[in-house]
């Protein structure tokens, strides 16, 4: 497999140099570094073509395209140079502007009448080139105004999407599955795209190909009969072929892989949760409050007993709230779905919008929509999720926007309720027992005379200290106003760093105003910040 590994355009051949270091003594050197000045004399007062190609057949056009200098090619259009004019690899300056994505060139070429779809020695067209150097903002662009061919394949059978996989643009493939490009088709050796993400071990192109994809995908086999799972193993990525050998178990007929990772996924641990605060509700009263081998309760004991079992059918009622819409976002064909245009991207202002961070990953292939920041697509509910925090299995549910406040009560009763029981539980035993025994004797009191007492502590403890952590934990989150998700996953958010790089929360409105904002309204509101001009179109 490694011999047909794919060479790509060489951009090296290609970088831009300073032009104060270069001398500029042709057409090819002033349009390559920008000089305008001296290109006007060359052509202007020394005569010079710009129509003929340099020694190594490449025209002015391609150098001063490449380069990203919009003014300079149109002048060269306007003085002679062909917009369409072929170099030795057949490449045209449509090419040459994929590799550094440069919106503004690219504009002049095509309304100059170059062709978006010309072709190259290899097959490949501006969106190959796009896809090999991840150029997402201007794939995008010659999709959306010049209809690119964004499905098309090269000489090899390789389409801009088997590209983005096997360099690992996760976003560049975002964006080619929110417009419904091909990710089953094989190329000649029998590769899809995510054959190539996985022999390449690229974990996000694998985890965004899968999640947007189905089960042939995953099964399907390459010439030498090897699945994307196999070939990554084989290349030793072995997170990689973890991830996908897990994903290819929830898709098997195999009844027993079905059951855990499909259905229990599907189903969490809910029903566990449940019964185990029935069970501790009912062992409490049975073997602590009412207990007939412990003495009568009293008054005050009685009272905090009963108040930790109203917390308890409380917190029953909280996990039922919990299980409601955690935020999910609209997609097309849902009741409420306002499409007000014909191309989502087409309607969003990419240099200046509140909607738009210059994040791809704020695309859903899955879903189809545009979703706002701090939102996610969650795997297992398939849906997009406002302000997503978190998947929880023992809820079934994700935790977002709408059902964070029910979650935070509901773990904060469970908090409340275990540590009110153990408390009375333990005053109960302690009373209840002969002071005259050695410490080691009452332990085998308490276990043999009280059993019941003792199973309900062990659980009632595991509670304890499971709620402990998550109240915390989610407090601490909620009075800086930041999601479980971006602090799992904040190198991958932009939004989330401040100029100088480092990180920086544009949510933390201070500890005070995040926490009211969340106790009165249940979250906060995102949409007063302006996020700076995206840099991919900005250049
Ligand atoms: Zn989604
Ligand atoms: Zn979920």
């Amino acid at each position: 497999m490694a011999s047909s590994e794919i060479e790509v355009v060489s951009s090296d051949s290609k970088a831009q140099q300073n032009p104060s270091e270069a001398p500029v003594i042709d057409v090819f050197s002033a349009c390559a570094y920008g000089d305008f000045q001296k290109l006007r004399k060359f052509v202007e007062e020394d005569g010079a073509s710009l129509s003929q190609p340099d020694l190594n057949g490449y025209y002015a056009i391609q150098w001063a395209a490449l380069n990203n200098f919009p003014d300079i090619v149109q002048y060269i259009i306007e003085h002679g140079g062909d917009v369409n004019a072929t170099d030795n690899m057949q490449q045209t300056a449509l090419h040459w502007v994929a590799v550094r994505g440069a919106i503004a060139v690219a504009d002049v070429l095509l309304q100059n009448g170059a062709r978006v779809e010309a072709v190259d020695v290899n097959g490949y067209r501006a969106v190959h080139v796009a896809a090999q150097y991840g150029q997402t903002a201007f794939l995008n662009h010659i999709v959306v105004k010049y209809q690119a061919d964004f499905d098309a394949p090269d000489n090899e059978g390789r389409s801009p999407i088997h590209w983005a996989a096997y360099k690992g643009f996760a976003d560049t493939i975002r964006l080619l599955l929110f417009r419904d490009a091909c990710q089953g088709r094989q190329d000649k050796e029998g590769c899809t795209p995510l054959h190539w993400a996985a022999i390449r071990g690229h974990v996000e192109a694998c985890t965004v190909l899968v999640h947007a994809g189905t089960k042939q995908e995953l099964m399907v086999k390459d010439n030498a009969g090897f699945t994307p799972a196999q070939l990554a193993s084989d290349k030793g990525h072995r997170h990689v072929a973890l991830f996908l050998s897990n994903a290819q178990r929830a898709h098997s007929n195999h009844w027993l892989g079905k059951f855990w990772s499909g259905k229990m996924a599907d189903i969490g641990y809910a029903p566990i949760l449940f019964c185990t605060i029935i069970i501790l509700t009912v062992l409490f009263i049975n073997s602590i409050l009412a207990a007939p081998n412990l003495p009568k309760v009293t008054a005050v004991v009685g009272l905090w007993g009963w108040a930790a079992v109203s917390v308890s059918v409380g917190s029953l009622v909280m996990f039922y709230r919990c299980s409601k819409d955690p935020g999910y976002l609209k997609r097309p064909g849902d009741v409420g779905y306002h499409k007000d245009t014909e191309d989502l991207l087409l309607n969003i202002d990419l240099n200046n919008s509140s909607m738009w961070t210059g994040n791809w990953s704020q695309l859903c292939p899955t879903c189809k929509i545009v979703r706002p920041v701090r939102s996610k697509h969650c795997p297992i509910c398939k849906r997009c999720v406002e302000q997503f925090d978190h998947h929880c299995p023992w809820i079934s549910n994700c935790v977002g926007k709408r059902n964070k406040w029910d979650f935070f009560v509901f773990i904060c009763m469970g908090f409340l309720t275990s540590f009110l029981s153990a408390a009375v539980a333990i005053q109960r035993i302690w009373t209840s027992t002969p002071n005259i025994l050695t410490e080691e004797t009452w332990v085998h009191h308490v276990v043999v005379q009280h059993p019941g007492v003792v199973a309900f502590l062990l659980l009632d403890f595991i509670i304890l200290l499971a709620c402990t952590i998550l109240t915390t934990s989610q407090a601490s989150q909620i009075a800086r106003n930041i999601t479980t998700n971006e602090l799992a996953n904040a190198i991958r958010y932009g939004y989330l760093r401040g100029p100088d790089g480092r990180f920086h929360n544009p949510y933390n409105h201070g500890c005070q105003k995040n926490c009211a904002d969340f106790l009165i309204r249940g979250y906060t509101d995102d949409n007063e910040i302006a996020w700076p001009a995206l840099q991919q179109v900005a250049r």
